[in-house]
């Protein structure tokens, strides 16, 4: 009887170590990958076309299952594992603040618009319009004291999704551009400025965004180029219009949600030492998981003392003319 005992104890023993060998394994796998996408990540751009059409296409796929209350969000964000990852810098003293702007605003409805209005005031909701929930967003983005872009939709290369009910594309006339300017303005007239959603044919066209940016400077509105091509004719053309260039940098969510991802993005922030402006970041409002890794992400950066800002802190919430 004794003699069994000692067998089971030891048995218990050896399941012990195995199970504590294959968990330390599973973090270097972890630190090893973080490493090997930040290293792949300087090609990010040249392939953030194919990116956007990968995320646009995931627009309606809003998981149901939501946080039920503010307890489960903190708990999520305290089971973070950011932490157990290696970054390029760990002194945050000379890297730039960073705007993080939300896109694709107009689907998301109910809790999940809610708990993205529970972020930082200083997240920007980048609103489509002509959907079911743009004036929910508009309202949700409102009430939380926060930055409004239209979200335009321009035409795309290679998704086969519509960018939108009505979008801009190369070949419309300058009246045309500006009526539907106006009229996605008027679904938002709180808005800051204008983002492009999708737009990887219609932001090489030097004619279509010309006008668009004349218009916007007109109305006092920033352009942020998405950059979702890497030969962008917008934030180029910006200076010569009299506005500021602006672009976003890195996406948050590609090309997933995980953590390794979320860990390159922080280790990308290195590459921004000693920049003045700001680092721009755009993920999206899909579904609960972009919006926990996004929180997963603020947590770790403010953590490392990195600086939140809004586009309106940074750029002013009217003009932007050079000089201004
Ligand atoms: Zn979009």
């Amino acid at each position: 009887m004794t003699r069994i005992l000692w067998i089971s104890i030891l048995l218990l023993i050896i399941a012990f170590v195995a199970v504590s060998c294959k968990n330390q394994k599973g973090l270097k796998q972890d630190i090893g990958e973080a490493t090997l996408k930040n290293s792949k990540d300087s090609v990010q751009e040249n392939h953030s076309d194919q990116s956007d059409s990968l995320l646009e296409s995931e627009q309606g796929a809003a998981s149901p299952k939501q946080p039920s209350d503010a307890k489960s969000r903190t708990s999520a964000v305290a089971d973070s594992s950011l932490k157990n990852y290696k970054y390029s810098w760990t002194d945050s003293e000379n890297i730039p603040p960073v705007i993080i702007i939300v896109d694709d605003f107009g689907t998301a409805t109910g809790a999940l618009l809610q708990n993205f209005a529970n972020l930082p005031k200083e997240v920007a909701f980048a609103i489509l319009p002509d959907l079911p929930h743009t004036q929910a967003a508009a309202q949700a983005a409102q009430n939380s004291g926060r930055d409004v872009l239209i979200h335009c939709p321009m035409e795309a290369t290679i998704s086969k999704t519509s960018p939108g009910k009505r979008y801009l594309k190369p070949g419309q006339d300058g009246e045309t551009v500006r009526d539907m300017l106006d009229s996605f303005y008027a679904q938002m007239p709180m808005a800051i400025g204008l983002n492009n959603h999708m737009g990887s044919t219609a932001t090489q066209n030097k004619e279509l965004m010309q006008t668009v940016l004349e218009h916007l400077r007109t109305k006092g509105l920033l352009f942020v180029d998405s950059v979702t091509i890497g030969n962008t004719a917008g934030y180029r053309l910006a200076q010569s219009v009299g506005m500021r260039p602006i672009k976003r940098d890195l996406f948050l969510d590609v090309p997933d949600n995980s953590d390794a991802t979320i860990a390159a993005r922080i280790s990308d922030l290195g590459r921004f030492r000693g920049r003045v402006e700001p680092v721009i970041i755009i993920t999206h409002c899909h579904n609960n998981a972009k919006l926990v890794a996004l929180q997963k992400f603020i947590t770790q950066i403010q953590d490392m003392g990195v600086r939140l800002t809004s586009l309106s802190g940074w750029y002013g919430s009217g003009g932007v003319a050079l000089g201004n």
